[in-house]
């Protein structure tokens, strides 16, 4: 297997890893509206895009969104970025002020492998 295909594999990985820790991290319910999800119904949503790839599996850069407050709601992240962070920082001051310290900073690409070995204890952890 080249090295490409295998650091492919294990950033798909981490990201699934990433969404199973977010739904035990957040209790299983929408951050937002405090609605109980099933795991396939429900949202990671990064606060810091995905592509900032040393901040994509981190357990602080998330929260558990429903398919409403995600995409629809006045106040869902892809609607309107600020009135999402409006809620993030009533509801949430640490995840904001974390965003704040961590938006500009500058990083390498991860070891993906090594990713997922930290992510399963994550999990392990908030089980
Ligand atoms: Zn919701």
């Amino acid at each position: 297997m080249s090295t490409k295909r295998s650091r492919k594999y294990y950033r798909n990985l981490a990201d699934r890893l990433w969404q199973e820790l977010m739904w035990y991290k957040w209790g299983g319910r929408c951050g937002l509206c405090g609605k109980r999800l099933g795991r396939e119904e429900a949202i990671g949503h990064h606060f810091i895009g995905r592509r900032v790839y040393h901040l994509r599996h981190y357990p602080e850069n998330g929260i558990l969104l429903d398919n409403e407050c995600h995409s629809h709601k006045p106040y869902a992240p892809h609607r309107s970025p600020n009135l999402f962070m409006d809620m993030i920082v009533k509801k949430y001051p640490d995840s904001y002020n974390w965003i704040q310290e961590h938006q500009h900073e500058l990083g390498q690409e991860p070891d993906y492998k090594e990713r997922c070995e930290f992510l399963r204890k994550e999990i392990k952890r908030w089980q």
